[in-house]
């Protein structure tokens, strides 16, 4: 896939609209469309990387820091009581969207969620 075509390259280049929770140099952070539960995010690289592989290891203080802050603000705001964070890399492993994504789940006692699809 290229850039060009890809939907979160398009997110990442502000030419689809979404609500950007966060902003870094080279993250952002933006609901999923489709949310496992209220406040379920996703982090992603500006830059078109497939996996988390392919995200250089200089980036990824900038990264666990925002997966960190979207995470303590689920938990401040009461949308959730704990949290899942999943990475699905490569079709085995479910991944849809071949443009490298951390989700976060917000999770409650006894949501019944299941985070492993
Ligand atoms: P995965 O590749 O990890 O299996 O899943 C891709 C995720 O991206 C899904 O949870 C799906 O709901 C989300 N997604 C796919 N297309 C869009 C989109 O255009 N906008 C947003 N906000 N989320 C999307
Ligand atoms: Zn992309």
């Amino acid at each position: 896939m290229k850039p060009s075509n890809c939907i979160f390259c398009k997110i990442a280049r502000k030419e689809i609209k979404v609500e950007i929770l966060k902003e870094s140099e080279n993250f952002i952070a933006f609901p999923d469309a489709n949310p496992k539960a209220e406040g379920h995010t996703l982090v992603i690289p500006k830059k078109h990387f497939v996996t988390l592989l392919d995200i250089p290891n200089n980036k990824g203080d900038e990264l666990i820091k925002m997966v960190k802050d979207i995470s303590s603000d689920l938990l401040d705001s009461k949308k959730a009581d704990g949290f899942n964070i999943l990475m699905n890399n490569l079709t085995p492993a479910g991944q849809v969207v071949f443009h490298a994504h951390i989700h976060i789940i917000p999770r409650k006692e006894g949501d019944g969620i299941r985070t492993i699809s």
